[in-house]
């Protein structure tokens, strides 16, 4: 314990809280993502073509969130909340692996049909011995995977029906 003329001694020791004072925070603060992230063409799909939208990351090949953006102060140019680094920097072009859309693989775009499911409804009427089981996507899966060169092109064959793309 300190003595009172010790504490005396030294006057910014004595237990007096200063004044508050509000924490300077920046004036402008700049939010962007990563650019695959805001420029990704899936995201984009006018709402006739949005079948083909991912809809777990609707379009943008994540759906990290916050996670992904990047805080810069404007006047001070510095970056204050870098964001996931591996998103931003080293990978770049595509989500990270930890962040990436894990039903369209970081595309934003999946099968006209399922969805990215990989199964649709059988349709089958009540009754039917198949009632309420799903069956296997035939427009993107084959055996017991998903092959990706089908559903490529069932995407690209479904945007290719409908109108022209606006980018
Ligand atoms: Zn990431
Ligand atoms: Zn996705
Ligand atoms: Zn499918």
């Amino acid at each position: 314990m300190d003595t009172i003329q010790t504490v005396l001694a030294q006057p910014e020791r004595l237990p007096i809280s200063a004044p508050w004072k509000p924490k300077k925070r920046p004036v402008r603060d700049a939010e962007a993502t990563p650019t695959w992230y805001s420029h990704a063409l899936a995201a984009r799909l006018p709402p006739e073509r949005q079948r083909v939208q991912c809809p777990r990351c609707f379009g943008h090949g994540s759906g990290a969130g916050r996670v992904l953006v990047r805080i810069t102060n404007t006047e001070t140019g510095e970056v204050t909340t870098p964001g996931c680094i591996a998103c931003w920097d080293s990978y770049a072009d595509r989500p990270c692996p930890a962040h990436i859309c894990h039903v369209c693989d970081g595309s934003g775009f999946v099968c006209p049909l399922c969805r990215g499911d990989r199964f649709v409804n059988g349709n089958f009427m009540p009754g039917h011995p198949e009632f309420g089981h799903a069956l296997k996507c035939h427009v993107c899966t084959e055996g017991n995977g998903v092959n990706e060169d089908l559903e490529k092109r069932a995407i690209t064959t479904y945007l290719a029906k409908h109108p022209a793309p606006q980018w």
